[in-house]
């Protein structure tokens, strides 16, 4: 089964879709990475949902990766007894600290941190910043607020201080629990939230073992002044435009974005867009033309991957949500101007022989039509850099390794297939010979590039390329053997 298309989709699994049913419909309707959110729900829940992901994944005979997103320091308010209340504009609203289930009036803000830091005057945005609050009053365990701009509010919904400076470090102690959970799951990539330094990737990476990628999300704007570091120090980036858009004027975000494609494109690292890309589709089959262009913006842009949030973890329409998504980056990628776009932006090979390689299959593809681009890869890196070049042919990656395989999920381009070790080059060309047209990329006679390292089975050596025609490797007739290349 293959794509048809190289951007990628990430869905978050929630309460609307924390069925095998429903991740099997969202995983043919396009979604390539599952996001397990550890904001919301149990431990157990995760679980379920895990090994749900790995059933389909058994079903479908295709790898599919697993993001964990640690919630970080994310503030939010507790639980309502109707589980969410309108607030109007110019109401009285007061956060405390007692558990109790909120109501119309109040609800509980367990965050000490904030009632030390708070200031009357400040204000504090809800969800995203849908709904804003102003600090009126407060005392030590509480503020009572004015409403300036309502909406409904709802359990756990995250709260933003922009005003103010709050002393916490972006792994909780809940974030440790969950980060232990999730590589005990077997998760592919783990993403930090709220993250400010370069120190803090060190310190995930530290905790996370060289074995599980790692990613992190840009929502503040300390980490967009340490960008190189960062994105050096991780092996992928989220736009997570929601804090983001709370953190800073929103209307700097767009901007942000762009910059954040450019630089995590040249560095060969996957980046995500996320948060209300079809936000409407909470409720509603179909989106709005807004949302449509900003998917496609995100892939004109470049982005490996556009994620879906409460569409599909709490949304009514979770699979209608993923086709629009799909529907719209066939559109994109169909588009003459997407390839000159695309093509333009390439970014100056690094001075390796991976690099000169990559870059080097542009100009074969421009003399001998390829039918795909076969690049042998262990721990990903190799198709990393190859997706960097964003090649017209179809990149295939193949790895030994499940986990590189499932990573790869998450990259622009790359059609991931598990096969053996290779023990020399003749297997290693018949083998992806058999991969490609199994897999539908290619038919006899015509003509893919593979690259490789050599010797095999170490990381990171991309040293050798080979053109091939597809052959019938079981010597019957019309063999195109004797079609010079
Ligand atoms: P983050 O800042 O990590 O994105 P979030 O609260 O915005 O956290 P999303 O995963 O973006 O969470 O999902 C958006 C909304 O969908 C949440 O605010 C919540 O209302 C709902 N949601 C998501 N996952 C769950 C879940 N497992 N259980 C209940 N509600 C969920
Ligand atoms: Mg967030
Ligand atoms: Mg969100």
């Amino acid at each position: 089964m293959r794509r048809r298309r190289d951007a990628k989709i990430v869905a978050t699994l929630g309460p609307a879709s924390n069925s095998k049913e429903v991740i099997g419909k969202l995983f043919d309707a396009g979604i390539d990475v599952f996001r397990l959110n550890f904001s919301h729900g149990t431990h157990d829940d995760h679980a379920v949902v895990h090994q749900f992901i790995r059933d389909i994944e058994k079903e479908r005979g295709r790898p599919i990766g697993i993001l964990a997103d640690l919630q970080g320091p994310k503030l939010r308010v507790g639980k309502f007894a109707n589980g969410e209340e309108d607030l109007v504009v110019g109401q009285s609203f007061r956060l405390d600290m007692d558990n109790e289930p909120g109501t119309a009036e109040r609800v509980q803000l367990p965050h000490p941190e904030i009632f030390a830091a708070v200031e009357d005057g400040a204000k504090l945005l809800v969800n995203d910043g849908k709904i804003r609050l102003r600090v009126v009053s407060h005392g030590d365990d509480f503020a009572i607020t004015t409403v300036e701009v309502a909406g409904t509010i709802s359990n756990n919904k995250g709260v933003n201080v922009p005003d103010l400076y709050l002393p916490i470090s972006p792994l909780t102690e809940k974030d440790r629990i969950d980060l232990d959970y999730a590589l005990g799951l077997g998760v592919d990539w783990v993403a930090m939230s709220f993250v400010q330094r370069p120190e803090d990737m060190v310190e995930l990476r530290e905790l996370v073992g060289p074995d599980t990628a790692i990613m992190a999300k840009m929502e503040k704007p300390s980490a967009i002044n340490h960008l190189s570091d960062i994105i050096t120090l991780s092996d992928g980036i989220m736009v997570a435009r929601g804090d983001l858009g709370v953190e800073m004027p929103q209307e700097k975000v767009p901007v942000v974005q762009k910059k954040l494609l450019r630089r995590a494109r040249a560095a060969g690292k996957p980046v995500i867009v996320a948060t209300q890309m079809l936000e409407s589709m909470i409720h509603s089959p179909v989106p709005t033309r807004a949302e449509s262009s900003d998917v496609a913006t995100a892939a004109y842009d470049g982005a490996d991957a556009v994620m879906l949030s409460a569409e599909t973890a709490a949304g009514e329409f979770p699979v209608e949500a993923a086709t629009a998504m799909d529907r719209i980056l066939i559109e994109v990628e169909r588009d003459p101007y997407y390839r000159q776009v695309i093509t333009a932006a390439s970014p100056t090979p690094g001075d390796t022989a991976a690099d000169a390689i990559t870059s080097s299959l542009s100009h074969i593809a421009g003399v001998l039509p390829l039918a795909a681009v076969f690049t042998y890869t262990e721990s990903g890196f190799s198709a990393f850099r190859a997706a960097r070049e964003r090649p017209e042919a179809p990149l295939i990656g193949c790895t030994p390794h499940r986990r590189t395989a499932r990573r790869l999920a998450l990259v622009w381009g790359v059609h991931a297939v598990l096969s053996d070790e290779m023990s020399n080059v003749d297997e290693m060309v018949s083998n992806a010979i058999n991969i490609t047209m199994q897999e539908g990329f290619g038919e006899l006679g015509m003509i893919i590039a593979i690259t490789a390292g050599m010797p095999f089975g170490r990381t990171g050596t991309t040293n050798m390329l080979r053109l091939t025609r597809l052959k019938d490797l079981n010597g019957n007739a019309n063999t195109h053997d004797d079609i010079p290349l």
